[in-house]
Protein backbone atom coordinates (compact mmCIF):
# COMPACT_ATOMS: atom_id res chain seq x y z
CA UNK A 1 0.00 0.00 0.00
CA UNK A 2 1.59 3.20 -0.89
CA UNK A 3 0.81 6.32 0.96
CA UNK A 4 -2.41 8.23 0.66
CA UNK A 5 -1.50 11.12 -1.62
CA UNK A 6 -4.56 13.94 -1.35
CA UNK A 7 -2.67 16.72 -3.28
CA UNK A 8 -5.26 17.55 -6.80
CA UNK A 9 -1.47 18.18 -8.21
CA UNK A 10 -1.05 14.22 -7.96
CA UNK A 11 -3.89 13.55 -9.37
CA UNK A 12 -3.77 15.61 -12.15
CA UNK A 13 0.00 14.26 -12.95
CA UNK A 14 -1.40 10.53 -13.05
CA UNK A 15 -4.35 11.42 -15.24
CA UNK A 16 -1.53 13.84 -17.42
CA UNK A 17 0.40 10.67 -18.03
CA UNK A 18 -1.86 8.21 -18.08
CA UNK A 19 -3.46 9.45 -21.55
CA UNK A 20 0.06 9.30 -22.80
CA UNK A 21 0.17 6.00 -22.49
CA UNK A 22 -3.60 4.71 -23.06
CA UNK A 23 -4.74 6.99 -25.13
CA UNK A 24 -8.47 6.88 -26.13
CA UNK A 25 -8.06 2.97 -26.13
CA UNK A 26 -7.64 2.80 -22.26
CA UNK A 27 -7.63 -0.65 -21.41
CA UNK A 28 -9.29 1.28 -17.86
CA UNK A 29 -11.21 -0.31 -15.18
CA UNK A 30 -12.57 3.14 -14.45
CA UNK A 31 -15.32 2.04 -16.79
CA UNK A 32 -16.63 -1.05 -15.36
CA UNK A 33 -16.18 0.10 -11.95
CA UNK A 34 -18.80 -1.02 -9.56
CA UNK A 35 -17.30 1.07 -6.92
CA UNK A 36 -20.74 2.70 -7.31
CA UNK A 37 -21.67 3.00 -3.48
CA UNK A 38 -18.80 5.68 -3.40
CA UNK A 39 -19.41 8.82 -5.35
CA UNK A 40 -17.22 10.15 -7.92
CA UNK A 41 -14.53 7.13 -7.02
CA UNK A 42 -12.68 6.42 -10.05
CA UNK A 43 -9.96 3.46 -10.23
CA UNK A 44 -6.63 3.87 -12.78
CA UNK A 45 -4.00 1.56 -13.18
CA UNK A 46 -0.47 3.63 -12.87
CA UNK A 47 2.87 2.62 -12.29
CA UNK A 48 2.81 2.15 -8.39
CA UNK A 49 -0.61 -0.02 -8.49
CA UNK A 50 -4.57 0.79 -9.36
CA UNK A 51 -4.57 4.39 -7.99
CA UNK A 52 -8.53 4.85 -6.65
CA UNK A 53 -9.07 8.24 -6.33
CA UNK A 54 -12.72 9.15 -4.13
CA UNK A 55 -13.89 12.03 -1.87
CA UNK A 56 -13.90 11.46 2.06
CA UNK A 57 -18.17 10.98 2.89
CA UNK A 58 -17.52 13.01 5.90
CA UNK A 59 -15.74 15.80 5.28
CA UNK A 60 -14.63 15.56 1.16
CA UNK A 61 -11.43 15.70 1.17
CA UNK A 62 -9.88 13.91 -2.20
CA UNK A 63 -8.38 10.54 -1.42
CA UNK A 64 -6.21 8.79 -3.58
CA UNK A 65 -5.38 5.06 -2.31
CA UNK A 66 -3.17 2.93 -4.29
CA UNK A 67 -3.56 -0.60 -4.19
CA UNK A 68 0.08 -1.99 -5.22
CA UNK A 69 0.33 -5.06 -7.48
CA UNK A 70 1.25 -7.41 -5.64
CA UNK A 71 -1.61 -6.77 -3.63
CA UNK A 72 -4.13 -7.11 -6.07
CA UNK A 73 -2.24 -10.57 -6.98
CA UNK A 74 -3.25 -11.87 -3.50
CA UNK A 75 -6.52 -10.29 -3.57
CA UNK A 76 -6.71 -12.62 -7.28
CA UNK A 77 -6.46 -15.88 -5.27
CA UNK A 78 -8.14 -14.94 -2.80
CA UNK A 79 -5.85 -14.61 0.36
CA UNK A 80 -5.30 -11.19 2.19
CA UNK A 81 -2.85 -8.87 1.24
CA UNK A 82 -1.23 -8.69 4.50
CA UNK A 83 -1.84 -12.74 5.21
CA UNK A 84 0.28 -13.33 2.00
CA UNK A 85 2.93 -10.97 2.03
CA UNK A 86 3.10 -10.14 6.38
CA UNK A 87 5.25 -12.98 7.49
CA UNK A 88 7.80 -12.10 4.60
CA UNK A 89 8.35 -8.70 4.97
CA UNK A 90 8.26 -8.86 9.01
CA UNK A 91 11.42 -11.36 7.77
CA UNK A 92 12.82 -8.73 6.13
CA UNK A 93 12.30 -10.11 2.87
CA UNK A 94 11.85 -7.41 0.15
CA UNK A 95 8.34 -8.00 -2.22
CA UNK A 96 8.76 -6.88 -5.50
CA UNK A 97 6.79 -4.06 -6.30
CA UNK A 98 5.43 -3.76 -2.92
CA UNK A 99 6.41 0.03 -0.89
CA UNK A 100 5.93 0.34 2.47
CA UNK A 101 4.43 -1.78 4.85
CA UNK A 102 1.80 -4.30 4.82
CA UNK A 103 -0.96 -3.00 4.88
CA UNK A 104 -4.67 -4.60 6.37
CA UNK A 105 -7.18 -5.96 4.05
CA UNK A 106 -11.14 -6.28 4.90
CA UNK A 107 -12.90 -8.90 2.54
CA UNK A 108 -17.09 -7.60 2.69
CA UNK A 109 -18.35 -10.95 2.16
CA UNK A 110 -21.90 -9.84 1.01
CA UNK A 111 -20.06 -7.63 -1.98
CA UNK A 112 -17.67 -9.76 -2.49
CA UNK A 113 -15.14 -7.88 -2.95
CA UNK A 114 -11.75 -6.28 -0.94
CA UNK A 115 -10.99 -2.85 0.69
CA UNK A 116 -8.18 -1.57 1.98
CA UNK A 117 -8.33 -0.22 5.79
CA UNK A 118 -7.66 3.83 5.12
CA UNK A 119 -8.85 6.58 6.96
CA UNK A 120 -8.84 10.00 6.12
CA UNK A 121 -7.16 12.55 8.40
CA UNK A 122 -10.44 13.54 9.79
CA UNK A 123 -10.61 10.03 10.86
CA UNK A 124 -13.45 8.80 8.74
CA UNK A 125 -12.53 5.11 6.51
CA UNK A 126 -11.81 5.35 3.25
CA UNK A 127 -12.20 1.60 2.24
CA UNK A 128 -13.18 1.46 -1.63
CA UNK A 129 -14.20 -1.77 -3.26
CA UNK A 130 -12.34 -4.11 -5.35
CA UNK A 131 -14.06 -7.13 -6.93
CA UNK A 132 -11.31 -10.24 -7.84
CA UNK A 133 -12.51 -9.16 -11.78
CA UNK A 134 -10.81 -5.30 -11.15
CA UNK A 135 -7.89 -6.46 -9.95
CA UNK A 136 -7.42 -9.21 -12.63
CA UNK A 137 -7.89 -5.91 -15.20
CA UNK A 138 -5.62 -4.09 -13.50
CA UNK A 139 -2.51 -6.36 -13.56
CA UNK A 140 -3.52 -7.37 -17.01
CA UNK A 141 -2.84 -2.93 -18.03
CA UNK A 142 0.28 -3.45 -15.66
CA UNK A 143 1.52 -6.03 -17.60
CA UNK A 144 0.69 -4.74 -21.26
CA UNK A 145 2.10 -1.24 -20.09
CA UNK A 146 4.71 -2.50 -18.90
CA UNK A 147 4.94 -1.73 -15.10
CA UNK A 148 5.70 -4.87 -14.03
CA UNK A 149 7.29 -7.89 -15.43
CA UNK A 150 5.67 -11.22 -15.65
CA UNK A 151 8.01 -13.63 -14.60
CA UNK A 152 7.85 -11.87 -11.27
CA UNK A 153 3.70 -11.53 -11.51
CA UNK A 154 3.99 -15.52 -12.14
CA UNK A 155 6.23 -15.88 -9.14
CA UNK A 156 4.05 -13.67 -6.81
CA UNK A 157 1.11 -15.48 -8.19
CA UNK A 158 2.80 -18.93 -7.33
CA UNK A 159 3.26 -17.86 -4.26
CA UNK A 160 -0.28 -16.68 -3.01
CA UNK A 161 -1.90 -19.69 -4.76
CA UNK A 162 0.50 -21.63 -2.74
CA UNK A 163 -0.43 -19.75 0.53
CA UNK A 164 -4.19 -19.73 -0.85
CA UNK A 165 -3.88 -23.81 -1.08
CA UNK A 166 -3.12 -24.12 2.89
ZN1 LIG B 1 -12.46 13.09 6.03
Amino acid sequence: MGDERSEREYWDDIMGSQQGIFGNDAPSVAGNSAMTEFANARAVPTPEGLAISLQCERDGRPQTVVAEYPELIAIKYGISPHIAYGQAVAQGHKIPYLNGPATQWGYDPNMKRWFPNAACRCGAPIQPRISVAEAESALRAAQAAPWIEVAIVTQLSNFCAKMAGR
